[in-house]
């Protein structure tokens, strides 16, 4: 195989090269009918139909199945039990609205996010960041009114989805003016991050 490693020096990659090419003028690649006589084929089936033969070893009743078709039930059964788990959890009424049904959705786009971007996006699902009901509950200010609208309580749901003095800049950015908590996850986690950026450094 050709080595692309920086440092090789141009002598070796010459030589794998060269053998690159003998390999492949010995070998021919073409499509040829199927269980015809041909000597491969043949023992190709011959092989099989033994493997086919031997006896099973192991708890019986049994039946054969691709490893795709139990990939795939094992697939289902992991996100119907992780579904209902995540139902039976009393409390997360925020998280419940953003991550939806199953909450399956975030933890696979939050792995290929920058810590900073992984950082708002976790403020975003969970509702924990410095808005004014936050800092309200934690006894640091006492009035939770909005700063960008001056009109309701400066939760993350309303600064995400209902605020008025951000309607423009969520147009702006995820290209809905009052989006549902669910589409922060369901759709563009990455823009979504941007508004919150924003929001976090305007406010
Ligand atoms: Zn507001």
């Amino acid at each position: 195989m050709l080595n692309k490693s920086k440092g090789k020096n141009k002598q070796s990659r010459k030589e794998e090269e060269e053998n690159l090419n003998i390999i492949l003028r010995l070998l021919l690649l073409i499509w040829v009918p199927g269980h015809v006589g041909i000597q491969g084929n043949e023992l190709a089936d011959k092989l099989a139909r033994k493997g086919s033969e031997r006896r099973f070893i192991g708890p019986e009743p049994c039946i054969a199945l691709a490893p795709c078709v139990v990939n795939m039930a094992l697939s289902t059964y992991a996100k119907k039990k992780s579904a209902a788990e995540w139902d039976k959890l009393e409390g997360l009424r925020h998280s419940k609205k953003f991550l939806g049904a199953t909450g399956a959705c975030f933890p696979n786009k939050i792995n290929r996010l920058s810590r900073r971007q992984a950082r708002y996006a976790i403020a975003a699902i969970t509702g924990h960041f410095g808005t004014g009901s936050m800092l309200l509950k934690m006894g640091i200010i006492d009035d939770p009114t909005c700063r960008a609208c001056n009109e309701d309580v400066e939760s993350m749901e309303h600064l995400l989805c209902k605020c008025d003095g951000l309607a423009r800049k969520r147009l702006d950015l995820l290209g809905v003016a009052y989006p549902q908590p669910e589409d922060y996850c369901a759709s563009n986690l990455k823009a979504s991050i941007k508004l919150l950026e924003w929001i976090f450094e305007a406010i």
